[in-house]
């Protein structure tokens, strides 16, 4: 292959996606960056050639992919051989024994994006996705509207593959979400108002930059990206669906796109088909999708967030409709929990399995045990918790929460009493708990 670096561009010629279907009536529309039906306004997601999947996918052509999202690049929307590869995905699966015990569950597992690539959070797969794919649509400016993990990943993996970026976030983010974009040098505005405010201004910076907003006009591309969340889990449960699936919602998106994975593994033949539930987590201060999922509604009140889960505030959610139906057709449930207990998820979380999560997680743990206390997870289900972002970006949460290093003299008659002290506190502690 003398030639092969004079290749303009490596293009497959086995691309599987076909076209941008509308979710509502129907229509198709060019794999273009667009994101909006122009004949009912609703949104538009990839349609993919299923035979030609059927035909190229196996168990083991999978598995003789990389350690990365990129194993299952047939089920993504690039055409490339060569997509943006940051190491992003496969994720462990952990099987998260002490937690079941303390909860009363039996086969619990945990799907830990808290340690994805390249920024800690399950952003990173819809990232990687979205930049390939503005690559090949010729853009040369990234960005986004984020709460600010979304920052995060577009700024560094843009840094990576040698884009521009400019991300929009909200003025009022935790230090080390704004830390964690700064640092890659991107052009950060920070748009004094709430989430829903930054992603309405960034609609009109979309139609008059000609920038790729990866949330916005790259979105059917994007929310793609998500899908892996359940091939990954899928394969490491050994090819096999669980009972059980536990998810945070912020716009809707991931929970809607970890049942279209599940669906298309089952319609490839890759797995066993089965009927699994669907059970998704907010915070009482941004729950506009729980509350529709209570009242027995099928529209969205959009609500004015107010919680400690800034990562999941999203007070509009664009797919929030099809997580409720989701939701319902699987008998599952949306739940929603106060920032006290959110920060006690935190908490249980870190001292069960040693995962330490952000408020995302906290509030997806949080749902876990009122789901359990209220008898709507089976003991013996194989239930999936999904934790989507790292506890060090969000430390402001569990401030004050948490105990205090024991300062000492660098001798050892200074550490005896210290280890004394904390050893009556400790018993102190237990009486209180006792009483
Ligand atoms: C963005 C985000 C979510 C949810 O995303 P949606 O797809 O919009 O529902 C969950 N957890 C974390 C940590 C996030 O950053």
């Amino acid at each position: 292959m003398t030639q092969a670096t004079q290749l303009p561009t490596q293009q497959s010629t086995t691309a599987t996606f076909r076209a941008l279907k509308c979710k509502e009536c129907g229509e198709e529309y060019e794999l273009k960056a667009i994101h909006v039906c122009e004949l009912c306004f609703g949104p538009l997601e990839v349609a993919y050639d299923y035979d030609a999947l059927r035909r190229q996918v196996t168990r083991e052509s999978i598995q003789a992919g990389p350690r990365s999202i990129w194993r299952y690049r047939p089920f993504l929307p690039v055409a490339t051989d060569t997509p943006i590869d940051v190491g992003t995905g496969l994720t462990p699966l952990v099987q998260a024994k002490r937690l079941a015990r303390r909860l009363g569950l039996n086969k619990l597992y945990i799907k830990n994006d808290a340690v994805n690539m390249p920024t800690l959070s399950f952003k990173d797969r819809v990232v990687s996705v979205a930049l390939t794919r503005a690559r090949e649509l010729g853009f040369s400016t990234v960005s986004c509207a984020s709460t600010g993990n979304l920052a995060n990943s577009t700024a560094a993996i843009a840094a990576h593959a040698g884009l521009d970026c400019c991300v929009f976030i909200p003025a009022d983010l935790e230090a080390g979400k704004v830390m964690g974009t700064l640092i890659y040098s991107p052009t950060v505005m920070a748009v004094q108002g709430n989430y829903d405010q930054v992603n309405r201004l960034c609609s009109e910076v979309a139609n008059t930059h000609g920038w790729g907003f990866v949330n916005i006009n790259l979105r059917p591309y994007y929310s793609e990206g998500s899908k892996t969340l359940g091939y990954e889990v899928a394969e490491q449960l050994g090819w096999q669906l669980p009972d059980h699936i536990v998810a945070p919602l912020a716009s809707g998106s991931l929970f809607t796109k970890i049942y279209k994975g599940f669906r298309e593994f089952v319609d490839v033949g890759l797995v066993e088909d089965k009927h699994v539930r669907f059970s998704g987590a907010q915070a009482d201060g941004c729950s506009p999708i729980a509350q529709a999922y209570r009242e027995g509604r099928d529209f969205i009140s959009p609500v004015k967030p107010n919680t400690i889960a800034k990562s999941i505030a999203i007070g509009n959610p664009a797919d929030g409709v099809y997580a409720v139906d989701i939701a319902r057709k699987t008998n599952g449930n949306i739940e929603s929990v106060t920032d006290a207990e959110i920060v006690e998820g935190i908490k249980l979380l870190a001292e069960t399995e040693g995962i330490f999560t952000e408020t995302a997680g906290g509030t997806t743990v949080a749902v876990l045990k009122k789901l359990v206390e209220a008898g709507k997870i089976d003991p013996d289900e194989t239930t999936v918790v999904y934790i989507t972002g790292n506890g060090l970006k969000t430390q402001e949460a569990v401030q004050g929460y948490v105990g205090e290093p024991l300062t000492i003299e660098p001798k050892l008659d200074s550490f005896e009493r210290a280890l004394e002290r904390s050893h009556t506190l400790d018993r102190l502690e237990w009486q209180q708990v006792l009483v």
